[in-house]
């Protein structure tokens, strides 16, 4: 007999398992359909392993600033298999941690590829099941260029799965990817080669922030070859070579990465069974509430091609099961003032407008306040480490539009800012907040001068 169920999400990542999650809290029957492991891209592939990895390079650092504080420092040994190994079980618990608790909330998990047939039916492994509602939310997977010897290299996915340390890395791309784990593997001391096909990276970004990173980077010891388009990925005996469409080329490497973006994973999905339409990068276009062209097939997360982040896809699940299954008729989620963090060393924090976008939006009123420091915790040490906030102010209230910071401690700092953001705060909101001191926030608070905002050169 044909199953059939009130949600059937497919894909078991951070969008699919909080709509499940969410739905089945209401009493909806729900099932869950995965073809690789629990968690999807964030707990597999993404943040979670990143994040580690991330902190491990943290400690790198923090060896040697301890010097500066009174410590000798022997010198110390980093070992790349010990850390995979803890990394791979710590990953694998959260795997189980998933499964059971979408079990204990009553989803049925079902194993395989999901395939659309219709607007309300899916095939997995053969057998038919209908949902009353559909949700895409197959994430995305790593773009690799359509170059020869492409396949020499490999992409963020491949990166988790090495399992010795690449001593002379290449990454390429200029993306969040490109900097975290170009960041994290100058510290944990792998030669790190960027290439980037302009001369700056995080073009969305703001343009003190991408400026003030790239010199931490660079200070690092990260060598980038800018202007650089790969055209060709050469192996010569165990070194690998990349050669640019200006015929120069960047080597010898033991690896190379590329992080050039994601792209969406509905090439095998079925949607044109079910009549769903895509756009141009194969993403799942949706409305303000999640829906699809199809009705009761709804999408959300990486699949819908915009703010690729995981409490993006969480936000918008949840929201939409509120909406399906408890009456929440108006419930959405509001794509703006997003808070994102870059994990590069030192982090970024950001929420709202970059300079130049509050500029086109706002007109000349628009203002900035912006300090340089060096920060106290890093009073004492022998590299470069800087921190740079901004605020970006719009009209006569000075509401603040943007808040950028980066430098140690900016991913902690930015989640309560951007609350006050989203709650529109003033600059004069700001200013009446007494500051904690001494640390490296109360910047935020006590910023005193205004210039005009500028709009980004070329
Ligand atoms: P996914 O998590 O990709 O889940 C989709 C799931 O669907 C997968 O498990 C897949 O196996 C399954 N699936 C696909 N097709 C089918 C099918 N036909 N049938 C059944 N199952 C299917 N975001 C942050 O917020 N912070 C970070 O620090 C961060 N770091 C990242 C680091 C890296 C290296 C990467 C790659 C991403 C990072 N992200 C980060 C982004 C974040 O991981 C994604 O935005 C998030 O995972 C998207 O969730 P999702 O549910 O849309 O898709
Ligand atoms: P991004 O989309 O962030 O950046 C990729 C960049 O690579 C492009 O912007 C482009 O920059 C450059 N690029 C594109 N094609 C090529 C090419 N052929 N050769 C060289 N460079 C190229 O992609 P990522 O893969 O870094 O990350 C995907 C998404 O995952 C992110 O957008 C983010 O949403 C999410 N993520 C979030 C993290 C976090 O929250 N901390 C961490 C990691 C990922 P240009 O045009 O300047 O060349």
């Amino acid at each position: 007999m044909t199953k059939h169920f009130d949600l059937l999400c497919i894909g078991g990542g951070s969008g699919g398992v909080a709509t499940a999650n969410r739905a089945a809290s209401y009493g909806a029957r729900v099932a869950l359909v995965e073809s690789g492991r629990m968690g999807g891209t964030c707990v597999n592939v993404g943040c979670v392993p990143k994040k580690i990895m991330w902190t491990a390079g943290q400690f790198a650092h923090a060896f040697e600033d301890a010097a500066g504080f009174g410590f000798s420092v022997t010198p110390h040994e980093f070992h790349w298999s010990r850390l995979k190994a803890a990394r791979d079980i710590y990953v694998a618990n959260l795997n189980g941690g998933y499964e059971r608790n979408l079990r204990k909330n009553g989803v049925e998990i079902i194993g395989g590829r999901a395939k659309l047939t219709g607007p309300k039916s899916v095939e997995v492994a053969g057998e038919t099941i209908t949902a009353d509602h559909i949700l895409i939310a197959v994430g995305g997977r790593p773009k690799v260029p359509a170059i020869p010897g492409a396949e020499l290299g490999i992409t963020s996915d491949g990166f988790f799965e090495l399992a010795e340390q690449p001593r002379r890395l290449a990454v390429v791309g200029a993306g969040y990817i490109a900097v975290e784990i170009g960041g994290l593997m100058r510290a944990l001391g792998s030669e790190v080669t960027q290439c980037l096909r302009r001369d700056h990276f995080l073009h969305n970004f703001d343009r003190s922030l991408r400026t003030s990173l790239m010199e931490h980077m660079q200070a690092d010891g990260i060598r980038f070859a800018t202007h650089f388009t790969p055209a060709r990925l050469e192996r010569i005996g165990r070194e690998l070579w990349l050669h640019g469409e200006d015929g120069t080329k960047q080597g010898p490497f033991d690896a190379v990465m590329w992080a050039i973006g994601r792209e969406p994973v509905t090439d095998a999905l079925g949607l044109d069974a079910a009549g769903v339409a895509t756009d141009e990068r194969g993403c799942v276009p949706t409305d303000a509430f999640q829906d699809t062209n199809v009705a009761g097939i709804h999408a959300v997360g990486d699949v819908t091609g915009h703010d690729e982040l995981t409490p993006v896809a969480i936000a918008a699940g949840r929201r939409l099961a509120d909406r399906l299954f408890d009456g929440q008729s108006d419930r959405r989620l509001a794509y703006e003032n997003i808070a994102t963090v870059v994990f590069s060393h030192p982090p970024i924090g950001t929420v709202g407008l970059t300079e130049h976008d509050a500029l086109a939006r706002f007109g000349p009123d628009t203002q900035v306040y912006e300090t340089r420091f060096g920060p106290m915790s890093h009073a004492f040490v022998q590299r470069m480490v800087k921190t740079t906030m901004k605020l970006v102010v719009a009209g006569p209230e000075q509401r603040i539009v943007g808040c950028h910071v980066i430098g140690p401690g900016a991913d902690e700092m930015m989640q309560g800012f951007a609350v006050a953001v989203r709650m529109g705060a003033t600059k004069r909101d700001f200013d009446d907040t007494v500051a904690i001191h001494p640390t490296a926030a109360e910047e935020l608070v006590t910023m005193k001068t205004a210039r005009p905002a500028q709009a980004d050169p070329g």
